[in-house]
């Protein structure tokens, strides 16, 4: 069976799912099997929510304040089990918890999720990866329609209700559009992050 839970650069993470609403071109896992101390991260089928807590429940968290949810996944198109999961962690293990998105959450789950959100999670990273709407489809290549636009609103909708929110690129990208993601994160008043690449 994948780890639902593995360790990479001094942060543990869980893995919740293999379901995703992107076709990212840059995505990890179509060119390794896993991250960190995981042989792999492909699940044979998708972790139940008790497998999930299962694991949470029984790993050490000695050295470590923080699970970030974030795997060969999108972890909001597991809605029901992401909650539970972040609010079992904080409870029981006392942890706070960091959400790594794509940013469709919102469109994928029919409603406006952060609200839900917000109430167990400290911390979210929204995978910003293109500053224009045309440059987003092509890298990004979302399910939904529209997905720049909702990766936006979600942002923003999140920066209204959770205190640390974040967009984040990887810095491969050209200095020019490494320059319009930055007058974006001016703009909307979102911190940007950029990435080294792994
Ligand atoms: S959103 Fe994440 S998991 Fe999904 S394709 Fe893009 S990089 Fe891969």
């Amino acid at each position: 069976m994948a780890d639902i839970l593995y360790t990479y650069k001094g942060s543990v993470y869980a893995n919740i799912t293999n379901k995703c609403n992107c076709r990212c071109t840059f995505c990890i896992r179509f060119v390794k099997d896993g991250v960190g101390d995981a042989d792999t991260l492909w699940h044979k089928t998708n972790p139940t929510k008790s497998e999930v807590l299962d694991a949470i429940r029984n790993f050490d968290f000695s050295g470590y304040d923080e699970l970030v949810f974030c795997g060969y996944g999108e972890p909001t198109c597991q809605l029901d089990i992401l909650l539970e999961a972040a609010a079992f962690a904080k409870k029981e293990k006392h942890l706070k918890i960091r959400l790594n998105t794509n940013g469709q959450g919102s469109v994928e789950n029919g409603r406006d999720i952060v609200p839900e959100l917000a109430k167990v999670i400290d911390s979210i990273s929204v995978s910003l990866n293109a500053p224009t709407k045309e440059d987003y489809e092509k890298v990004t290549r979302p399910l939904h329609s529209n997905g720049f636009e909702n990766m936006l609103e979600f942002t923003k909708r999140c920066r209204e209700e959770i205190k640390d929110v974040r967009w984040s690129i990887v810095d491969v990208l050209p200095q020019e559009e490494i320059d319009r993601c930055l007058a974006l994160s001016r703009e909307h008043d979102i911190p940007l992050r950029i990435r080294k690449k792994t």
